[in-house]
């Protein structure tokens, strides 16, 4: 996690223009926060975090599906299958087709596992990440997309993570693991 002020320049590298009328932005103060400002049109230029969704998938012995990231952020590193959600896509849609992009595999019955915050310096910007674990999934798992290799892993022993809110994901899951089995039987 990193600091404000980190990702103010971040911020202000990455939007420079306003992106209504095109003229340089600025930052100003309002109510306690640094905002963009558009000086030609006299108005604030707000922000907002950007969701991603993100797949836990389990096999019968449940070890959970990673993948190997082959690009940035994360490259080399292992998370959970994901990416940002599509206009017109529910988040649940997302994280199937993501998990299929990635994977090779049609999921089934997903259960909202948390929502979970965190600032990006990468992407310079706050993202929102919807996790959803399935209860079921269909095909052999391959790698595709953005990922170089995949793996089914003990949870109590997962390797060096690429994002730190993927782990807090996966720790939420693990603590909801019996909750969210039960909605599952009884959806049945
Ligand atoms: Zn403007």
């Amino acid at each position: 996690m990193l600091g404000a002020g980190v990702d103010d320049r971040m911020m202000q590298s990455a939007k420079i223009f306003c992106p209504y009328c095109g003229k340089p932005l600025e930052r100003r103060e309002s109510d306690g926060r640094s905002r963009l400002y558009c000086g030609a049109e006299a108005r604030f230029i707000y922000e907002n975090p950007i969701p991603a969704a993100t797949a836990i998938v389990t096999g019968e012995d449940g070890r959970m599906l990673l993948i190997l990231r082959s690009r940035e952020p994360g490259r080399g590193c292992w998370a959970l299958p994901g990416g940002f959600i599509e206009m017109g896509e529910s988040p649940a849609e997302a994280a199937r087709r993501e998990l299929e992009e990635e994977c090779g595999v049609r999921a089934s019955d997903p259960s909202l596992v948390d929502i979970i915050f965190q600032d990006s310096r990468y992407y310079g910007t706050s993202l929102l990440l919807i996790g959803y674990s399935f209860a079921s999934y269909a095909g052999t798992p391959r790698p595709g997309d953005d990922a170089a290799d995949l793996a089914f892993f003990d949870p109590a022993h997962l390797p060096d993570l690429a994002f730190e809110a993927h782990g807090r994901m996966i720790e939420r899951f693990l603590e909801r693991r019996e909750e969210l089995r039960r909605l599952w039987t009884e959806e049945v």
